[in-house]
């Protein structure tokens, strides 16, 4: 029996789909049945979260969170996902309160960028996760180093994010901005972009960029996956 997957949603819905969408259709393209491992998906009210991350109200976020992986464990869940980037920022203080482990987008991301044997790229997010430490210092702990871009543009992403992505909404004059950045990051050095914002995949895709993309929903959605299916004995 596959292990349940808690996953805690909504930050935004728009990514949290795809999660659960990927999930189920690798399952079934790596093994060919339908027996998917058990998803709990807890969808939180996402306004409450914007407005700490903007006071920078941090305790507050991870008691929450805590609150809310619990309820999945009680639920079932035997680990859980947190299916942000940015809220990764209380991944220790979280993981400390939760009696059932989680899997890390950032610990994804970096395994993913050693597997392709780059060392230096690029890091697209929220504001959050490009000028706070938490995701920097996850990928320098695997001895990659990391571009992020200048203040103007991490603003305008970040706009581009709660304003549009988080909404739905893709627009190509915002896939064109995104490109622009990606392509000042590469001048810089950076021999591939992590899409460090699990929505911003849906606006970039790999065909539109020559570098190598690393797209953070689908890597965590992927060692979900592969944790879930996992003997409990190669664990
Ligand atoms: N989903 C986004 C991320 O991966 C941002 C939304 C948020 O959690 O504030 O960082």
């Amino acid at each position: 029996m596959h292990r349940t997957i808690g996953i805690l949603g909504g930050m935004s819905p728009e990514s949290t789909a795809i999660y659960y969408e990927h999930i189920t259709r690798e399952y079934t393209a790596r093994y060919g049945d339908y027996g998917y491992p058990e998803i709990l998906i807890y969808s939180v009210n996402f306004q409450r979260y914007v407005e700490w991350q903007r006071q920078g109200r941090w305790g507050e976020a991870a008691k929450a969170m805590a609150e809310a992986l619990q309820r999945l464990r009680l639920a079932g869940a035997d680990f859980g996902i947190i299916a942000t980037n940015t809220m990764h920022i209380v991944f220790e203080q979280v993981q400390a309160a939760v009696g059932m482990p989680l899997l890390s987008i950032v610990d994804a991301t970096a395994q993913a960028i050693r597997n392709r044997g780059l060392r230096t790229i690029g890091l697209l997010g929220t504001v959050v996760t490009m000028r706070e430490r938490f995701f920097r210092d996850g990928l320098s702990r695997h001895a990659i180093e990391v571009l992020v871009p200048q203040t103007d543009a991490q603003e305008r992403i970040n706009g581009i994010i709660y304003g549009e992505l988080c909404r739905g909404q893709i627009l190509p004059q915002s896939r064109a901005a995104v490109l622009d950045v990606i392509e000042s990051l590469r001048k810089l050095g950076a021999e591939g972009v992590v899409l460090g914002c699990t929505e911003i995949p849906l606006l970039v895709r790999p065909e539109d960029c020559g570098l190598p993309l690393f797209n953070t929903t689908i890597l965590h959605a992927e060692l979900a996956l592969e944790y879930a299916v996992q003997p409990p004995e190669h664990t």
